[in-house]
């Protein structure tokens, strides 16, 4: 799999500074406006690279892995350097930099690229082909990913847990501050705000995705995501724009990224009337009288709504297992 390491630059100096300043900002220039501030030759040749993957408000600079050496050098201003060719100095100058993350012991260097952070400060990313190793595991995790609770986990050992319950609660507070600040039309303020309801957002995706990778990873379970392509305007027509931003991908991906790096696999299944059939009688004759309880007309059973999706998840996930093991994996796994 390919992971990125964030790489702060360190002990610049005024020379460097003005290399970088140089060829990032020349790069800027061509990749918008097509003109040719006299950048190094290679960078040019990056016009045709995707950058649809990689969202940064401007073009990260590409160094071509071919172009770059690193090393580690205990003894140095930094741990790592890297060279960067310029116009400005034939053979380039040396960069050093500190990780933010832990460099991958056997990872394949595949990109690099000068980008800048929040403050306007030089970094690195690094991406890494590393190998990863898939381990069998003879459990399923079953995760419903929701508006009230980010998600609703269950396991087929009989687990649950409901994660990230705080969700509503910053929405709500969030946007109750939006709005208030909204009427004194302090626009900026506004905006500072909403990114700070980002962040707090994200901190609370990263800490749920963890939570359900451990809890898999503990009791050897692989994943089993409910698939909302297509269906999720149904589902959520109803409720309102407070809740209606789910960051669902984003979560799906911090929960397949942080399980792929240590070998659990990740699948989907089509989510499709899991939140209607009950998973007691299979019976689609159900009842929701309030957004958390589920009411089976044919059974009679009462439970909660979002376990009963998931274990509808987990369940339909162990059909396709039995009914046809391979077509299972090539057609819902992420991989
Ligand atoms: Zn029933």
């Amino acid at each position: 799999m390919k992971i990125t390491v964030c790489c702060g630059v360190v002990g610049l100096t005024d020379f460097k500074k003005k290399v970088l300043d140089f060829e990032y900002n020349g790069f800027q220039n061509w990749m918008i406006f097509g003109i040719d501030q006299g950048i190094y030759s290679s960078y040019k040749t990056a016009k045709g690279w995707k950058f649809k993957k990689i969202k940064y408000r401007e073009y990260p600079l590409p160094i071509w892995s071919q172009l770059t050496k690193i090393e580690n050098n205990p003894n140095s201003v930094a741990p790592y350097w890297i060279r960067i060719k310029t116009k400005l100095k034939r053979g380039g100058v040396w960069v050093g930099f500190k990780t933010k993350q832990e460099m991958p012991k056997n990872g394949k260097l595949l990109d690099s690229f000068l980008t800048k952070d929040s403050k306007g400060n030089y970094e690195f990313r690094l991406i890494f082909e590393i190998p990863v190793q898939k381990i069998s595991m003879p459990n399923i995790l079953a995760v419903d990913i929701g508006d009230k609770r980010l998600a609703t986990v269950c396991d087929s050992l009989g687990n649950k847990k409901f994660l990230g319950t705080e969700i509503r609660k910053i929405r709500t507070h969030y946007l109750w501050l939006r709005r208030r600040l909204g009427n004194k039309k302090l626009l900026e303020k506004v905006k500072s705000v909403g990114n700070k309801e980002q962040r707090v957002v994200n901190q609370l995706l990263h800490r749920v995705s963890k939570e359900i990778v451990t809890m898999a990873l503990k009791n050897k379970c692989c994943i089993v995501l409910g698939d909302l392509k297509g269906i999720r305007q149904k589902k959520y027509k109803k409720l309102n724009r407070i809740i209606f931003k789910i960051p669902y991908y984003k979560l799906v991906n911090y929960i397949k990224y942080k399980a792929e790096k240590l070998g659990i696999q990740v699948y989907k299944i089509k989510e499709y009337m899991t939140s209607k059939t009950c998973h007691k009688c299979g019976s689609t004759k159900t009842k929701r009288p309030s957004q958390s309880l589920f009411k089976c007309s044919s059974c009679n059973i009462e439970y909660n709504a979002d376990l009963n999706a998931a274990i509808n998840i987990m369940n339909r996930f162990k059909d396709y297992m039995s009914s046809n093991r391979a077509s299972a994996y090539a057609l819902n796994s992420f991989a």
